[in-house]
C-alpha cells in the first residue's frame, strides 16, 4: 500500500479522498490555493501545500507547482479527484516520469477513452452501440454539413475534448449549422485547446443512464451497475443522480453491464470509470462517452453495492486485486443524491459567493453530506459552484425522495443563496415522483 497521498483537488471531493486514505492508514497531502487557506480539505490532511494564487489556472491547473507538490512531499502516490488533471493524459505521464502512481487508469486508456471521437470509436469496435453520427472528427465545413444531412438534423456538434456539459452546440437545420459548427470549434479551442469536433444525432427526449465500473490490473473488470441521471440543467450539468434506474428491467441491467464491461476490457481499462449512455423511449440505448475517473454522483452506486469506490480505487492503483466477482456484487434500496450549489433560483442561477452565516445540514440513518463548507467559510467565486451533495438511501424509491424532501427541509445555509428550493420544486413534482423523466425535465419546469 502507499504510504503518502497527495490529493490534487479541493472541495468536498478532496475531503472524501482524505477520509478514505485515512481509513487505510495513508498519509495525505491537501494542495490548495491562495483563495482556499481556510478550505476543509487543508485542515483534514497531515501536510498541505499552497500551489498558487487563487484562479484554477494558477492553482489546481499549475501543473508545474502541483507536480513540486508531490515530490517534495514525497507522496508515493496522487489521487485527482474528478475534473481538474483526471483526465489529463500529459499529467498522468509526467507522474509517472517522476516514478510516483497516479491513481487513475492507465495513461494509453485516458488516451483512447479521454477523446470522445477516440472513445466512440473503441465502443463501435466493441459492438457497443452507438449514437449515429460522424466517422471521427470533421473538419472541412462542406464535408460536416454534407454528414449532418447524411445523419438527419437535429444534430449535436460535440468537442472531441469536451466534458463537464461544455462544447455542445445543437443544429437545428442546414441553415444554422455553418455558423453553429464555427462557433463549436472556436469554443472548443479556448476551451478544451483543441477545436476538434464531431457529430451525433440528436436523441429526442433521452434519458441518461450510466453504467459505474471497476478493474483491476489482473483482468478483472465489473460492473457495479447503473445510475440514472436525467436532471441536468439548461447546460447539460447533472443535478440529481440515482441508483438504481428504477424502470430498468433485469435482462437490460445486465446487458448494459456486460456492453460497458466488454468495452472497459477492449481498452485495456483499469481502476474506476464510467460509461455513459443514452436511453430513448423504445429503451433502445447508445454509448456516449466515458469518463477515465472518478465521478462527482459515484455515492449512490456505493450506498447501494456497499463498495467504497474511492477505496477500491487507491487498492487497484497500488496493484491489488479486486475482493469481489461480478457474482458478489449485490444491489440494496434505492440512493439519490442532490447537488447543492451556491446559485440563486431566484435570479437566473446566478453563483452567490460570500461567507457562509450558519450552515446545519440534514442528518439521520438515512442521510449521507458530502461538503466542504463549515458555518464561517467563504464561498469565493473562482470554482465550481458545488458546495455539497447530499445523498439519502432508503429501502423504495418512494422513501427515499421523501427522506430527500425533508432533509432539503430542514437544511439551513445562511450568507449565501443555494439552489435547495429549486431542488425541493423538482422532488415535489408529479413527474419526478413517477420516474417518468427525461433530459428535457428541468428545463421543462424551468419554462413552467
Ligand atoms: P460531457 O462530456 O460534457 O459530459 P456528454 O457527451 O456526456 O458530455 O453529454 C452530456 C449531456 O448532453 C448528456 O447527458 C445529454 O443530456 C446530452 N447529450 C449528449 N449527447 C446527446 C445526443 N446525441 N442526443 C441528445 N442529448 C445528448
Ligand atoms: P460527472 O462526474 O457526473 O461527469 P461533472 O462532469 O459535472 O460530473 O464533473 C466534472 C466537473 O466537475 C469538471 O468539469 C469541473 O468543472 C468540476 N469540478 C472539478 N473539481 C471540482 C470540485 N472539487 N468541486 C466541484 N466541482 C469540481
Ligand atoms: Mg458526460
Amino acid at each position: 500500500m502507499f504510504s503518502k497521498i497527495l490529493i490534487a483537488n479541493r472541495g468536498e471531493i478532496a475531503c472524501r479522498i482524505i477520509r478514505a486514505c485515512n481509513e487505510l492508514g495513508v498519509k495525505t497531502v491537501a494542495i490548495y490555493s491562495e483563495a482556499d487557506r481556510e478550505s476543509l480539505h487543508v485542515q483534514m490532511a497531515e501536510e498541505s501545500v499552497c500551489v498558487g494564487a487563487a484562479t484554477n489556472s494558477d492553482s489546481y491547473l499549475n501543473m508545474p507547482n502541483v507536480l513540486m507538490a508531490a515530490v517534495i512531499t514525497g507522496s508515493d502516490a496522487v489521487h485527482p479527484g474528478y475534473g481538474y488533471f483526471s483526465e489529463r493524459q500529459n499529467f498522468a505521464d509526467s507522474l509517472q516520469a517522476l516514478g510516483i502512481s497516479f491513481i487513475g487508469p492507465p495513461v494509453e486508456a485516458i488516451a483512447r477513452m479521454g477523446d470522445k471521437a477516440s472513445a466512440r470509436e473503441a465502443a463501435i469496435a466493441a459492438n457497443c452501440p452507438v449514437v449515429s453520427g460522424s466517422q471521427g472528427i470533421v473538419e472541412d465545413a462542406d464535408d460536416a454539413l454534407a454528414e449532418a444531412e447524411r445523419i438527419g438534423f437535429p444534430v449535436l456538434i460535440k468537442a472531441s475534448a469536451g466534458g463537464g456539459g461544455k462544447g455542445i452546440r445543437k443544429a437545428e437545420s442546414a441553415g444554422d449549422f455553418p455558423k453553429l459548427m464555427r462557433l463549436a470549434q472556436q469554443e472548443a479551442d479556448a476551451s478544451f485547446g483543441s477545436g476538434d469536433v464531431y457529430l451525433e444525432k440528436f436523441v429526442e427526449k433521452p434519458r441518461h443512464v450510466e453504467v459505474q465500473i471497476l478493474a483491476d490490473t489482473h483482468g478483472t473488470c465489473i460492473s457495479l451497475g447503473e445510475r440514472e441521471c436525467s436532471v441536468q440543467n439548461l447546460r447539460h450539468q447533472k443535478m440529481i443522480e440515482e441508483a438504481p434506474f428504477a424502470l430498468l428491467c433485469e435482462e437490460q441491467r445486465h446487458e448494459m453491464g456486460a456492453a460497458a464491461v466488454r468495452l472497459a476490457k477492449a481498452v485495456g481499462y483499469a481502476n474506476a470509470g464510467t460509461m455513459e449512455f443514452l436511453m430513448d423511449d423504445s429503451g433502445a440505448y447508445y454509448f456516449i462517452e466515458m469518463n477515465t475517473r472518478l465521478q462527482v454522483e459515484h455515492t449512490v452506486t456505493e450506498q447501494v453495492t456497499g463498495i467504497d469506490i474511492v477505496r477500491q480505487m487507491i487498492k487497484i492503483a497500488a496493484g491489488e486485486k479486486l475482493p469481489m466477482a461480478q457474482e458478489g456484487v449485490r444491489w440494496t434500496g434505492h440512493s439519490i443524491e442532490a447537488r447543492i450549489t451556491a446559485e440563486d433560483p431566484a435570479n437566473n442561477f446566478a453563483p452567490s459567493c460570500g461567507r457562509v452565516t450558519a450552515w446545519e445540514p440534514p442528518s439521520g440513518p438515512a442521510i449521507r453530506m458530502e461538503s466542504h463548507v463549515y458555518a464561517g467559510f467563504t464561498i469565493s467565486p473562482f470554482y465550481d459552484p458545488m458546495i455539497a451533495k447530499l445523498i439519502v438511501t432508503a429501502d423504495t424509491r418512494d422513501n427515499a425522495i421523501d427522506t430527500l424532501r425533508d432533509a432539503l427541509d430542514s437544511f439551513r445555509v445562511e450568507g449565501i443563496r443555494t439552489n435547495i428550493p429549486f431542488l425541493r420544486r423538482l422532488i415535489d413534482d408529479e413527474r419526478f415522483r413517477s420516474g417518468n423523466l427525461d433530459t428535457s425535465f428541468v428545463p421543462t419546469v424551468m419554462s413552467e
